[in-house]
């Protein structure tokens, strides 16, 4: 009998020796939560070195692709034949319908790709390629051979069955979500931190993310935004927890005390004290922001180091040697952009300093926060006990609970 199944390939988590396993499972959970979007009945199974995906009978071919197409870890996804008994006579006859069933007896140049994992099987890969390339060329009239440009490379796998493809959709490569971790996101409305979040959860990384609003100066309409972003971006990165917090009173306090220049530093180093908070409570191992070198005047190099003064934990910041064009390429690409650039405000802005600090001296900044020790402590803890949390994303799962 055979089947047809999707093989999917994955470049890096190969190599990961005796966890390999966990790279695998997870990869396989990402791959089955994406799959029971499209229909029922997938079955996702752990092969030697790949995975192999069965279909139900009815689904979307192109909605499943284009599923898979999003979990990190997924390098190539080849729609293949199954053929369970890989005899040779059989795995002749089989290879010669997969042939016609995708291209008939049209003009084409071709060139087999053997491959025998199973090293108990009778023939060898080299032998399997000249040997198949003689059943293809007597079968398809039509068909010649070139080793060097082929227009279809016919893989030809023999491991505990034959597997046949000739098609290899691209996946987004990278690590399977969940493998590797877990950060904390400070989400903006901007450009670059929904970057920053694709960027580490490409790495395998479990992703959750905190806003900081300040409302009524920022508006509604303003949250609304950050959360189709983090929905945006959770297609890839499963389901988030997003936190929003209420920074008005703490961002007012700073106004009140604090020189007007020094006022986006101190307000950015309360964000992050108040993001690790969140962070050491959900049991990330570090933060995530979209800061990059020079863009404003609170991510000049002195102004990372008053920011990052106050983090315990490591700051993932994975765009920081990124040109601007660079990260909006990266936005386009994951549909962020058209989002990201809707005109509503920031926290970071409404108030911001007509002339900012752009060279800040770390004990300056702290003299400066000594000015605010009455009520600090207070006006943060309000914030962090009055978050309001939002969950995007879900799983088909949760979604039915
Ligand atoms: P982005 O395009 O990501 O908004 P930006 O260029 O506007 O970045 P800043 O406003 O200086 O830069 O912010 C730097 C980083 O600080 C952001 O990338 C984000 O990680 C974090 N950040 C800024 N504002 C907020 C906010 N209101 N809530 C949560 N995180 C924020
Ligand atoms: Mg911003």
């Amino acid at each position: 009998m055979n089947y047809r199944a999707f093989l999917i390939k994955y470049a890096e988590i190969g190599i990961k020796g005796k966890n390999r396993y966990v790279f695998e499972d997870a990869l396989c959970d990402r791959i089955a939560e994406k799959l029971a979007k499209v229909a029922e009945g997938f079955d996702v199974v752990r092969e030697q070195g790949r995975i192999e995906v069965n279909y139900p009978e009815n689904y979307d071919y192109d909605e499943a692709v284009s599923q898979m197409q999003k979990v990190f870890g997924v390098w190539e996804i080849c729609p293949a034949y199954v053929i369970e008994d890989a005899s040779w006579d059989n795995l002749a006859k089989k290879t010669g319908d997969y042939v016609e069933e995708r291209y008939g007896n049209t003009k084409h140049t071709f060139k087999v790709e053997a491959r025998r994992s199973d090293k108990s099987y009778p023939i060898t890969s080299p032998q399997i390629c000249a040997d198949m390339g003689e059943v293809i060329l007597k079968r398809f009239s039509e068909f010649s051979v070139d080793v060097h440009n082929p227009e279809i490379l016919l893989y030809v796998e023999i491991r505990n069955m034959a597997y046949v493809y000739s098609e290899s959709i691209k996946g987004p490569g990278g690590m399977p979500v969940g493998a590797n971790g877990h950060a904390m996101l400070l989400l903006s409305g901007g450009i670059d931190s929904p970057v920053a979040g694709y960027m580490v959860s490409k790495r395998g990384v479990t992703i959750d993310a905190v806003y900081f609003h300040a409302p009524p100066y920022t508006s509604e309409r303003a949250k609304q935004k950050v959360i189709d972003l983090a929905k945006l971006i959770s297609v890839y990165t499963g389901p988030i927890k997003l936190h929003v917090v209420n920074f008005t009173d703490v961002q007012l306090a700073i106004i009140d005390k604090c020189p007007r220049d020094e006022l986006t530093i101190i307000m950015r180093r309360y964000m992050m004290r108040i993001a690790e908070h969140f962070a050491y409570e959900n049991k990330c191992q570090a933060l995530i922001t979209g800061e990059s070198i020079g863009q404003v005047a609170s991510q000049t190099p002195q102004s990372l180091v008053a920011t990052n003064a106050v983090c315990t934990l490591p700051v993932y910041r994975p765009v920081i040697a990124f040109d601007k064009q660079d990260i909006v390429d990266i936005a386009e690409k994951i549909n962020t952009y058209e989002t990201s650039i809707q005109p509503y405000e920031d926290c970071c802005t409404i108030f911001v300093a007509k002339h900012p600090v752009t060279k800040p001296n770390l004990n300056i900044i702290k003299k400066s926060e000594e000015l605010l020790t009455e009520k600090i402590d207070e006006l943060v803890q309000t914030a962090i006990d009055t978050d309001e949390l939002i969950i995007v994303g879900k799983h088909k799962k949760h979604e039915e609970d």
